[in-house]
């Protein structure tokens, strides 16, 4: 249980590979958090490699997350084509 961050892109494509769980991407500058299946056309490695890697999360974050109870926590939407 819990959230787990997501910091390498390793770790993004093995979570990306997983099917019982969510991804959480957080954005700090518009203050909000958007869920997504790993299935998600929308979740692009790039993405991640600018949030996280270059950027070093100053604007945001990944999160993996098991059970959506967790994205309550996080106020989070559901992506439109996920939802
Ligand atoms: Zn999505």
């Amino acid at each position: 249980m819990g959230r787990m961050e997501i910091k390498t892109i390793s770790e993004y494509n093995y979570r990306k590979g997983q099917k019982n769980g969510y991804i959480i991407i957080t954005d700090k500058p518009l203050k909000r958090a958007i869920i997504h299946r790993t299935t998600c056309p929308n979740l692009e490695e790039r993405y991640l490699k600018q949030k996280v890697i270059d950027n070093n999360n100053k604007y945001g974050n990944y999160f993996w997350i098991t059970n959506t109870i967790e994205a309550d926590e996080l106020h989070a939407e559901w992506c439109l084509h996920c939802k």
